[in-house]
């Protein structure tokens, strides 16, 4: 099931000015910076009362944030939901027609294990099963 918003993901192509701004203009304290091997990004989280902020930028050009830079430019890029069973959720949503872009989880920021559907059978949105450690 899933229980809450884990985050919202926001493509940047500059950490540096968009972590700047939402510190300057928005007056969040920017809670750690940490790089997504797995992910090929770099990814700053920021906390709104429940909610975490997660701007991301692309390390390397074939990034998929890179790609949607390309694409779209910047801005929302995906919401990520907490689960407490990410394999249950992906086969569920498996069986029920989504296109999974990872079949199996793969690890995300925080050490946590996260999965991603492709937004062609989301409706448009690039929605995140965030797991456990
Ligand atoms: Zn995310």
């Amino acid at each position: 099931m899933l229980k809450k918003i884990e985050h919202l993901g926001i493509a940047v192509k500059s950490l540096e000015s968009a972590r700047e701004f939402y510190e300057r203009v928005l007056g969040f304290t920017c809670q750690g910076v940490e790089d997504v091997p797995g992910q090929k990004v770099r990814v700053a989280f920021f906390s709104c009362g429940e909610t975490t902020i997660e701007l991301l930028e692309p390390t390397d050009a074939e990034s998929p944030v890179a790609k949607f830079l390309e694409k779209k430019g910047e801005g929302f890029h995906h919401v990520a939901f907490h689960t407490d069973d990410i394999h249950a959720e992906l086969a569920h949503a498996k069986s029920e027609g989504a296109r999974l872009i990872n079949e199996t989880p793969t690890t995300g920021a925080h050490g946590k294990q996260v999965a991603f559907l492709h937004p062609a059978t989301s409706h448009g949105l690039l929605i995140e099963f965030c797991g456990k450690k």
